[in-house]
Parts: C-alpha cells; sequence; structure tokens
C-alpha cells in the first residue's frame, strides 16, 4: 500500500491497515496529539475508524476525503491536546467517543476548567485564552463510555486500558489482533530512541506518581506479547524494543531528584505550602519566570502540582 502525502500531515505505518497520524507542526504546544487511523478491512470494519488524533480541521478533511466514510472516533482522555479539534471529525459524520468523567469536557471549555481543578488558582479567562490559543471548538454531542470497556465497531474490537495516574480516565487502546498497544498519554514521549521529551505529566490535583508506576509496568506486561507500541507522541517502538518503559521510569525518578536537589536547599521552610511556594520560583520544570499572562497562570498551576506529588513521595521530607 502506498501511503498518501498531505502537507504537515506525517502518516506512519504500523500495521498494512493501521496507520499512525501525526500533525508536524500544530500551531501551539497543547494542540495536537498523534493517533491511530483504522482502515477499513474485509471481515473487520466496513468504515474507517479513528482512535485519538487530534488534528487540525484542515487535515482532517483531508484524511475524510481520502477515506470517507469514518463514522467513529475515539477520544482518550479530556486534555487539551486530545480535545481542541475533535468537533471537525463530528463535522464529517463521525460518532464521537470519549471516557466517562472527562467526556463532557469535550462539550464546553467551563467543564474543563472546573474538572481540572484550574477554578482553585486560575482565572477562567485564562482558560478561555488558553483554548484560543490552541483553537480548541466545542463538540455538538459525545457519546460516552467507561474507562476498560471494551469498544466494537463492526468486528473491529478495541479494548480500553485505564491509566489513570494521568487523569481519572484517562485510557489507553489494545488492539489485540492488530498486536498493537496504544498507551496515549502514559509519558512515552520521545520523537526517537534518543531523544528525551517531557516523560510522564502529573500536573494536576488528580494524578498520581504510584499509580503512575503501575501503569508502566501493567502497560510493559501487555506490550511484551504485543508487537507494536504506540502512543499520543512518540515513535513507533517494535517488540523487543521496551526502552519506552525504562524512560518513563527514568524520567519520574529524574524529576524526584530534582525536587529533591530544591528541598535540601530550603530545608527550614516551615510548611508544606511554604515550601511548594519556594519550590516554584526555582523553576525547576518550567521557565515561568520568562512567561506572561495567562501562560504564567496555568504553568504555575500545573508546576504546583508536579512539586506538591513529589514532595508528597519524598525521602528527604521525612526527616
Ligand atoms: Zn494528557
Amino acid at each position: 500500500m502506498d501511503i498518501p502525502k498531505i502537507d504537515n500531515l506525517q502518516i506512519r505505518k504500523v500495521t498494512e491497515d493501521v496507520l499512525l497520524l501525526h500533525q508536524i507542526k500544530p500551531p501551539s504546544v497543547f494542540s495536537c496529539c498523534d493517533g491511530l487511523l483504522i482502515l477499513p478491512k474485509e471481515g473487520r470494519n466496513q468504515n474507517a475508524v479513528v482512535l485519538d488524533a487530534n488534528i487540525e480541521p484542515k487535515l482532517v478533511n483531508e484524511v475524510n476525503f481520502l477515506y470517507d466514510p469514518i463514522t467513529d472516533y475515539v477520544c482518550t482522555h479530556g486534555h487539551m491536546d486530545h480535545i481542541a479539534h475533535v468537533h471537525a471529525w463530528e463535522e464529517i459524520g463521525a460518532t464521537i467517543h470519549a471516557p466517562n468523567t472527562e467526556a463532557h469536557y469535550l462539550l464546553d471549555l467551563r467543564n474543563f476548567y472546573e474538572g481540572y481543578g484550574f477554578n482553585q488558582s486560575v482565572k477562567f479567562s485564562a482558560i478561555e485564552n488558553f483554548g484560543k490559543l490552541n483553537k480548541f471548538q466545542k463538540c455538538k454531542d459525545v457519546n460516552t463510555f467507561e474507562p476498560g470497556d471494551m469498544l466494537k465497531f463492526d468486528k473491529f474490537e478495541v479494548e480500553t486500558i485505564p491509566f489513570t495516574g494521568h487523569s481519572k480516565s484517562h485510557v489507553g487502546f489494545l488492539l489485540k489482533e492488530e498486536k498493537i498497544l496504544h498507551v496515549s498519554c502514559l509519558g512515552f514521549d520521545q520523537p526517537k530512541p534518543e531523544v528525551d521529551g517531557f516523560g510522564p505529566w502529573y500536573g494536576f490535583r488528580e494524578c498520581s506518581i504510584s499509580q503512575y508506576l503501575k501503569d508502566i509496568d501493567m502497560a510493559d506486561m501487555i506490550y511484551r506479547n504485543l508487537e507494536y507500541l504506540t502512543s499520543s507522541h512518540s515513535y513507533i517502538a517494535k517488540n523487543p524494543d521496551m526502552s519506552p518503559f525504562d524512560y518513563m521510569r527514568r524520567k519520574i525518578k529524574e524529576n524526584q531528584r530534582k525536587v529533591d536537589i530544591g528541598l535540601m536547599n530550603i530545608k527550614s521552610t516551615p510548611n508544606f505550602e511554604e515550601k511548594v511556594k519556594k519550590l516554584l520560583k526555582l523553576d525547576i520544570f518550567f521557565p515561568k519566570k520568562k512567561m506572561r499572562g495567562f501562560l504564567q497562570e496555568i504553568y504555575t498551576h500545573w508546576e504546583s502540582w508536579i512539586i506538591t506529588k513529589h514532595l508528597q513521595q519524598s525521602k528527604i521530607l521525612k526527616y
């Protein structure tokens, strides 16, 4: 099969009839994510199905021009890089499916704002600006499923796997027949094996590092019996390449070390909240001093949770 060419879209072959869609230049950092296009196949699915490919409307239209009709689209969770352009898939006629408890974030930015607890420290106008920056538009209607459900489109089966360290209903996809595990935002975000990304991301109250480690172990176990590992922001790994799992565990350890080093320097600071405040000033994870306005507000919110999660795990704090 020849891979079609679309400007600004990289289409990579995972198997003969499963393609990975990757927008090369997103309008902003949190605008897009890679996902899978399941081509129609005799005896499996009659129409094309898309799994979590949040790419801009222009590209959605071009993909649809090639593979129309695309009847179903499955979203993995409600973070901005997974919801901004889903409306475009709805507009070309796909039914949108998303996991329960985060599905309604696709319908209204206010749900996204309150659902992730931004309202604790960030103004709604900051989230409106963030939505504009990433070209967010809402969907009209979303079907919900429970994380862990098996979804079926004709005879194509996709098992949703809860990876809840990242968000409370975040799922990956197990395509058993196709021998593919798509871990979505578990933290495998390397564009190439030798290049690091940010790694596992836990910048909200609902995230959990200990759950993350369990999720990584579970994904590792599932992938051992499969052939391909894909994610929302990475290259396609092939068994026996297990390095993505080492990478994710290493990134969490490195983050812990960064917070612990910061902590040694502010040991005399009395309470937990003061410690978080002082560590935030060190710009350990994000260059917030260089940021202005709503982005500074949002990144500060995220980093305060990343730091909090590591303080809760820190051995240094116990002394
Ligand atoms: Zn995410």
